[in-house]
């Protein structure tokens, strides 16, 4: 079981002159100037149809980059037909040839694509060139690469064989289909989502969102260019009810890998508990969901890491991240000056189109995520229980821009405190300095999420503390740093509760969820 020795990929800077700035410049300029149809991939077709929409950058949403074309059920059933029948051949090829074409397409994203897959991702999902090259680039090749690794671990672990015995595991993939639903917010997560089930063998039906099918797109053709056999990840643009329906009815409904919206995933749990008469087998349920990610100050805390922390983690990407910092927990002692300090760091950031590399903050994805955004900004505006301390502008004329927004709640159960918002605003409760210990089961009953949380403390036996007390409350805990941006392989990443299955993506713990193995005892 040999694979390359894996490093994660490091992350390019993009200052002025720098090849990789010029490069993806260009890549840009020639993303902008053409319009691209963007089809669904059913086996080896590409399917163009009648129901074109358009797609936009959202901090520029009268610009047009391209069409995707919407399928309907016909072709999601044609999707389950050319999975199946891809099925046979490629759950039986050997495990160095299906792990060879993931690493190719981690090379092909290293150097020829990662231009373009930067660019789409900057500009249909309106994301800075950093947060574009963290993502598209360094996770996305380090879920494929480092998925390789896991597997080999998945694939040594062997039981004891005695005198006479010979006792082996086969790691078979599920039988049947595996159906991944991706989100906009990360392309790292819409890649990995199929591929790490087709990595150990399954095949699999992927929707990415409608906001994020311009990236999507271009991973799709890296997988094909890498040599992915027709039909073992078939790219499905139909609406998620409809595409639902067929699927979550189908005997050989194998599996779900999603990631998205607590209420979605719950509705997906419920439809699938319903038709469980229908499957072969039990499916395999894996989310990623929500989050309402706290960061908690203890009085002994370094007031700039703590104000560095949270204006990154919560307006990084404008806060689309499941893992923004959206509440923080200060104590009195350190709230002039961290209100300071984040004042004076928003002071100098700037808000525009991607395009302007020196803007840190760009639009938000389309103009149900602003309404639904700004709605809670209007709500704190009007309370008489809470202050803005920055930001609360919004304007949508040209794009679909929401200045970051720090609210003060001076009640700890005020909605903002509360609600998953995603988008670019904080909450700040300011607590008693001496008080750290009961504001901690304030931090754990007030949200019903548990994907990532903060600690930022000098005193050991604060530290401790909230880590023990807070143990249920985050699956990614960090300790004097933001709750965003886990590395594939070094923080796996997941959270429980309303947050999801907590499978930590990137890692053995996601791997297994995809294999069905087979315990073998042979007497000789
Ligand atoms: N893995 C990302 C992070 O650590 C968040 C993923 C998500 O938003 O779903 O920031």
């Amino acid at each position: 079981f040999n694979v390359p020795a894996i490093k994660n990929e490091p992350v390019k800077s993009y200052l002025p002159g720098s090849p990789e700035r010029i490069e993806l410049k260009k890549a840009l300029e020639e993303a902008r100037s053409k319009v691209i149809e963007i089809p669904q991939y059913i086996g080896n077709k590409e399917i163009f149809s009648q129901n074109k929409h358009a797609i936009s950058p959202p901090h520029d949403h009268q610009h047009v980059l391209g069409y995707f074309h919407e399928g309907t059920g016909e072709d999601v059933k044609n999707a389950i037909g050319a999975a199946l029948e891809a099925k046979e051949n490629w759950a039986t090829m050997r495990w160095e040839q299906r792990a060879s074409i993931f690493l190719k397409a981690a090379e092909l994203i290293a150097g020829p694509y990662r231009a373009e897959i930067n660019a789409a991702t900057m500009l249909g999902q309106s994301k800075n060139a950093y947060q574009a090259e963290i993502d598209s680039a360094c996770e996305l090749i380090d879920f494929l690469r480092l998925n390789v690794n896991f597997m080999r671990d998945i694939y040594e672990q062997q039981p004891e064989s005695s005198d006479g015995v010979w006792n082996r595991m086969e790691y078979r993939p599920l039988e049947g289909f595996v159906f991944a639903i991706t989100p906009f917010n990360f392309t790292a997560i819409s890649g990995n989502l199929p591929a790490a089930p087709a990595l150990m063998g399954n095949v699999v039906l992927w929707k990415p969102a409608f906001t994020q099918v311009y990236s999507a797109h271009v991973i799709m053709k890296v997988f094909k260019k890498a040599g992915l056999p027709d039909g073992v990840i078939n790219m499905i643009l139909t609406d998620g009810p409809v595409a639902g329906e067929i699927i979550f009815k189908h005997a050989d409904f194998a599996g779900i890998h999603f990631t998205g919206s607590t209420r979605v995933f719950q509705t997906i749990w419920k439809t699938i508990g319903e038709n469980i008469p229908v499957y072969k087998s039990f499916p395999r349920i894996v989310g990623e969901t929500g989050g309402k990610d706290f960061v908690l100050a203890h009085k002994s805390a370094d007031a700039k890491a703590v104000a560095t922390g949270l204006i990154r983690g919560a307006f990084e990407y404008q806060g689309q991240k499941c893992s923004a910092a959206s509440r923080a927990y200060i104590p009195s002692n350190l709230w002039e000056e961290i209100k300071e300090f984040m004042i004076k760091d928003l002071a100098e950031i700037t808000m525009g189109g991607v395009e302007d590399f020196s803007n840190f903050v760009n639009a938000v994805i389309d103009e149900k995520s602003f309404d639904k955004i700004t709605s809670y900004i209007e709500k704190a505006k009007e309370s008489d229980v809470t202050e803005i301390i920055s930001g609360g502008n919004y304007d949508k004329s040209k794009g679909y821009f929401v200045e970051p927004t720090i609210i003060r709640a001076f009640q700890p159960d005020y909605v903002t405190l509360c609600e998953e918002i995603f988008g670019p605003v904080l909450t700040v409760y300011v607590y008693e300095e001496d008080k750290f210990e009961d504001i901690i089961p304030v931090i754990d009953s007030t949200s019903p999420y548990a994907l990532t949380g903060a600690v930022f403390a000098t005193d050991r036996y604060a530290i401790q503390y909230a880590t023990d007390h807070l143990v249920n409350a985050a699956g990614n805990f960090y300790i004097n740093d933001k709750p965003t941006g886990a590395v594939v392989g070094q923080q796996p990443f997941g959270g429980a509760r309303a947050s999801g299955t907590n499978d930590k993506a990137g890692s053995v713990l996601n791997l297994l969820r995809w294999v069905s193995p087979r315990a073998i005892k042979e007497t000789l």
